[in-house]
């Protein structure tokens, strides 16, 4: 029997969301989540996809990675696909910061743990819980290949001019300051499947993916390749997002320092989770604002407005750094969910050749879709993500290489 499974990990500080998906037709064998790991109140769901039954549930103490990734072993054990099971090809792991070492997804050995882990300092929160999930997944089955696979990589094509800030090098460059940009596993594989529903070939479009979640990112990618993006050293540059502030002044900082007498990490913790959607009318939902909008709220309706004015520059912007857009890809919960934030979005960019057709944008589906008038310049459409199969994909493309 050929292995032709692959496990897709995504480790968080209290969490593990896992799917296991079969290489030969790309479907979805389960897919679960352990969530607030190292509390009482620890929860796994696990949903056995392929036996189309339903999910099950399990509430209890969970106290480490380790018990979390055993207890998902059993249950996928259960369905007769646990992890010593021979169609298994391989673990792939998402890793957000691979700084400028990792380009493209990478067989995990202990020189590459020792360099994920030397890239905390600029991950902080995200690479600790991923390096977590690679050692205990390690432990479990040590002789499976195990894949990194990083939301950074599909960025560092960027050029020197997209990716530094100007500030002063020396300083920037001891403390490896640049713009790294994330969710490049969804802009990647975005970017891809929008060229597909053009009918071309990724070398041969020009795209502005905007990844619209709770986190939100827009990328400009020209032929098949990232020339920049909106989050930089960490996820808080860029658009507004759910809780984040996206870009500010960094005089900002400043003043609420001095000013307003906060300290660092009170104003890290305002920037990133209490500002955004959230900060500006104390929801970050769209559904939730879109519904207080109807009913007259005018914080909402102001959220609503900051949120889709930044999102617009953005738009206009990239279409200058791109010189010729052939589409414009909205993805990821708000972007493919939200008519009205993609009609807002690119209302009034006529002369950048950018419409909406209001019937088409009115369709709701899981498909890739265009939402933009036959006869427009530029394709708008509404393209949903999938990073767990982007990231199999890499996994399975890279040890069938090595094999
Ligand atoms: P994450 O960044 O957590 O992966 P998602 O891509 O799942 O986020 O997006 C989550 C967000 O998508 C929610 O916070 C909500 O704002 C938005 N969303 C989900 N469904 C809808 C919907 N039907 N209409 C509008 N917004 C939606």
């Amino acid at each position: 029997m050929t292995a032709s499974r692959v496990l897709v990990l995504n480790s968080g500080s209290s969490s593990v969301k896992y799917q296991l998906l079969d290489m030969r037709d790309n479907s979805r064998t389960a897919a679960g989540l352990v969530e607030r790991i190292g509390e009482r109140t620890s929860r796994l769901k696990h949903t056995p996809l392929a036996a189309g039954s339903g999910s099950r549930e399990w509430n209890g103490p969970i106290a480490d990675h380790d018990a979390a990734l055993k207890a998902v072993a059993e249950e996928l054990a259960k369905d007769g696909l646990g992890l010593d099971s021979p169609e298994l090809a391989a673990i792939g792991h998402r890793v957000v910061h691979g700084g400028q070492t990792f380009t493209r997804p990478t067989v995990i050995d202990d020189a590459v743990l020792a360099e994920i882990e030397r890239l905390i300092p600029v991950a902080p929160l995200h690479n600790p819980a991923n390096l977590t999930g690679i050692r205990t997944a390690r432990a479990l089955r040590p002789d499976l290949p195990q894949v990194a696979v990083f939301d950074t990589a599909f960025h560092t094509t960027m050029p020197e001019s997209a990716a530094r800030y100007a500030i002063d090098v020396e300083t920037a460059d001891a403390h490896r300051i640049r713009r790294y940009g994330f969710h490049g596993t969804s802009h990647a594989y975005v970017s891809r499947a929008t060229a597909e529903l053009l009918g071309r070939a990724p070398e041969e479009v020009n795209v502005i993916v905007l990844h619209l979640g709770n986190g939100a990112s827009a990328s400009a990618v020209r032929g098949g390749v990232c020339v920049d993006t909106s989050m930089g050293l960490t996820p808080l540059e860029g658009l507004v997002m759910g809780t984040r502030s996206g870009d500010t002044d960094p005089a900002v900082i400043f003043h609420l320092a001095r000013v307003g007498k906060m300290s660092i990490d009170e104003i890290d913790t305002l920037l990133n989770k209490r500002s955004g959607l959230v900060g500006l009318c104390g929801d970050n939902d769209m559904r939730e604002i879109r519904r207080r909008i109807d009913e007259g709220d005018a914080r909402a309706k102001l959220a609503f407005d900051i949120y889709v004015h930044r999102l617009k520059k953005y738009i206009g912007a990239y279409c200058a750094v791109l010189g010729r857009v052939d589409a414009v890809a909205f993805t990821a919960g708000v972007g493919e969910n939200s008519a009205e934030v993609r009609a807002a979005a690119v209302a009034g960019l006529e002369t950048l050749g950018l419409a909406v057709d209001d019937a088409l944008n009115a369709v709701r589906g899981d498909e890739p879709r265009l939402i933009s008038p036959p006869d427009a310049r530029v394709a708008v459409g509404v393209v949903p993500t999938d990073e767990e199969l982007e990231i199999a994909a890499q996994t399975y493309a890279l040890v069938e290489r090595t094999n």
